[in-house]
């Protein structure tokens, strides 16, 4: 080998390792990059759920010190109105409390899935009942096929029905109608949730159920809301086997579903 030949080859090894150096310091910068924002969604993410809360709690504090106070002097239908509103706040509340509990469990893998067989339309009566207090200004319809015999988790069920059902009243003017059905291919039991309102844009139908992402629109900027719920409903039904996905309902509004795997046998244990 002569002189050339070394110094060809030494000048390669140098090339590999400034090659090698440029490409380490690139991953460093990346990962120092990701540390940083993750440190400000973070920071963005505390700030906006204490904004959240607060918005439902100053409300309640502020009607139930206005009834202590005035108790005698207000007239029973204006009581039971200002109750009505304590209750559908306090519904909110508890909605946006359940969702963070579900989304730091999701976070930390601590999901726990215990899946039965159920009918689902049973599932969604029993939770359309204790949704009523969120919108009394919708008008809630189902039309829920009971032979339908899912595999899927109770609470998990409950949890897809109330993020769906709050989002399309919370999404769709006042006297809208939201409607919750259920029934059947010949692969999965169906859950769809459709509303009035200004549906989803083709382009944004998958980003919405990433985690944190919210749309730009007006409608949107008006309501209040931390971008978890749907990250939540998919992960929730992939847990359990199946999808979740949104269309356009026949009014042009949204229509949400969620797939579940039907029960072998069409019967409940
Ligand atoms: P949040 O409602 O807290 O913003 P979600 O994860 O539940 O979070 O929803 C993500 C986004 O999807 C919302 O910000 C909104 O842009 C859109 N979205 C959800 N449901 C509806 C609906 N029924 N109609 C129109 N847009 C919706």
């Amino acid at each position: 080998m002569t002189d050339a030949d070394d110094v060809a080859r030494l000048r390669r090894q140098l090339e590999r390792e400034r090659r090698i150096r440029k490409q380490a310091e690139v991953i460093a910068e990346d990962a120092t990059r990701r540390l940083y924002d993750a440190d400000r969604m973070k920071s963005l993410f505390v700030t906006t759920v204490s904004h959240e809360l607060r918005t439902p709690l100053t409300p309640i504090l502020g009607f139930a010190e206005g009834l202590a106070d005035k108790w005698d002097t207000i007239e029973d239908a204006t009581r039971r109105d200002i109750v009505d509103r304590i209750h559908q706040n306090a519904a909110t509340l508890r909605l946006l409390i359940d969702s963070l509990l579900d989304f730091s469990q999701l976070e930390n893998a601590q999901v726990a899935i215990s899946v039965e067989t159920l009918a689902i339309s049973k599932e969604v009566e029993r939770v359309i009942d204790q949704l009523e207090a969120i919108s009394r200004r919708h008008v809630l319809e189902t039309e829920l096929d009971p032979s339908v015999i899912v595999r899927a988790d109770r609470t998990a069920v409950a949890r897809i029905v109330s993020n769906l059902v709050s989002n399309a009243v919370k999404y769709s003017p006042d006297g809208g109608r939201v409607r919750v059905l259920t029934n059947a291919t010949d692969t999965a039991g169906v859950l769809a949730v459709e509303d009035d309102g200004p549906g989803i844009d083709p382009e944004e139908r998958e980003r919405i159920f990433q985690r944190f992402y919210r749309s730009s629109g007006e409608t949107v900027a008006r309501a209040r809301g931390l971008g978890i719920g749907l990250a939540l409903v998919r992960a929730l039904a992939e847990a359990m086997g199946g999808d979740a996905g949104v269309d356009e309902a026949p009014s042009g509004g949204a229509r949400f579903w969620v797939s579940f795997p039907l029960a072998s046998t069409q019967s409940t244990a």
